[in-house]
């Protein structure tokens, strides 16, 4: 059997990850396909007698005539398609050519498809929709296992799937991916899962609808992946790309100890995102002796209120306090703010503007509050009448 396995080309470099889908030109940079991976990780060890071939063209930066050529002449049995919200125009448009031109099944896999699966099987350039978490969903589909939980297809719909044990999963294939560099020293880096999950509703986040329950991986499993992509890929900048990276107290300590003792504080430079109201000063001073240099915040508004209607669960006197812990300890912080949230209005994004200059972070990124599709933020701009499902999308060519 062969298995293609594609993070196909998009306007921008996009990224398609979870509850990061942005263009390139948003951070300067794509991010590392960490899920893509973890699916050729699993496939990998899986299935090692079948042949897989992983095409990430967004990290090769390859256009869609190449990248449909070099598909169609792999002729294979099962092409598996990284979709997301943004691109998923063009990422029907590309497996509708790729189904005219061969015999091969689709399966699509992506926020998009978690939250519209049931018209997209309708449509016959998907024959399979992967719902949550897709590494065991994607195996029992090789495996002829189709009637699985995860899976959906026309006359099946298996419902979501969380992995329970995230240990038992192989490292992602972070070898199969293309270089990625990080902006601000060109080094190569890699994003890395210490753990998966969520349990807060910010409703304009594609998380809760997916991952609402934290897990983690083991420490030791997760030193042995750092000693790897150090020592054997020769990767030294990492992204920690967890929902809340310190949910866990006891975890983010047991892991800073580890890095400490077994040496990889001095070799790897390290960052995480989190909430504000789950770090602390005992935090900040663990991992920054464990070689951690910034911490990302969502502090999404300056405005009480708006935090509130959008059910964020912090509070501005929490984000202040945040801030400071990191920099007593000399890490920096990235923020991120969002403008365009229900209730938000002239006045209280203009106090969002200044919030994240007093705040004085190291960086502030600011987004566009966007209506994903399945989650409740979606349904009262759908409701209100706000969105024009309909409205012409004028795209560049890829
Ligand atoms: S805290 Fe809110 S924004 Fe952050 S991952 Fe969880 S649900 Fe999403």
């Amino acid at each position: 059997m062969k298995i293609l396995l594609i993070n196909p080309p998009a306007r921008g470099g996009q990224s398609r990850d979870g509850r990061c889908q942005t263009e390139g030109s948003a951070w300067i940079t794509s991010f590392p396909p960490t899920t893509f991976a973890g699916i050729a990780g699993a496939i990998r060890r899986s299935c090692p007698d079948y042949q897989l071939k992983v095409m990430d063209c967004i990290g090769c930066d390859m256009d869609k005539d190449e990248a449909f050529e070099k598909a169609i002449s792999f002729s294979a049995d099962l092409l598996i398609l990284n979709t997301s919200t943004p691109t998923i125009i063009s990422d029907l448009e590309f497996a509708q050519e790729i189904k005219e031109s061969s015999s091969c099944k689709i399966l699509a896999y992506g926020a998009y498809v978690d939250a519209k699966y049931g018209e997209l099987i309708d449509k016959e350039q998907i024959d399979y929709a992967i719902l949550s978490e897709p590494e065991t969903p994607i195996i029992n589909v090789i495996s002829g296992k189709e009637r699985s939980k995860g899976v959906a297809f026309k006359g099946w719909d298996g419902g979501k799937w969380m992995e329970k044990e995230l240990d038992d999963l192989p490292f992602p294939a972070y070898d199969l991916l293309p270089p990625y560099y990080y902006p601000l020293s060109g080094e190569r880096w890699m994003f890395v899962r210490t753990g998966r999950g969520c349990p807060y509703k910010c409703i304009y986040c594609t998380e809760p609808m997916n991952f609402p329950t934290p897990r983690y991986h083991s420490v030791k499993y997760l030193m042995k992946q750092f000693h790897w992509l150090v020592d054997e890929l020769g990767i030294r900048t990492i992204m920690f790309w967890d929902e809340v990276a310190t949910y866990d107290k006891g975890h983010m300590i047991e892991l800073c100890k580890a890095l400490i003792s077994e040496g990889l504080s001095e070799k790897i430079k390290w960052f995480c995102t989190t909430r504000v109201d789950h770090f602390d000063d005992e935090l900040a001073g663990y991992m920054k002796q464990a070689g951690c240099r910034m911490v990302t915040f969502g502090f999404e508004s300056g405005d009480q209120k708006v935090l509130d209607m959008n059910k964020k669960g912090i509070t501005i006197e929490q984000s202040k306090d945040a801030v400071k812990a990191a920099k007593n300890h000399g890490l920096m912080t990235i923020g991120h703010f969002i403008i365009g949230l229900l209730g938000d209005t002239p006045q209280t994004a203009r106090k969002t503007s200044k919030f994240a200059r007093d705040l004085r972070i190291n960086f502030a990124q600011f987004y566009i509050a966007t209506p994903f599709p399945g989650l409740e933020f979606f349904k009262i701009v759908s409701a209100n009448g706000w969105l024009d499902e309909k409205a012409k999308v004028i795209r560049a060519p890829l």
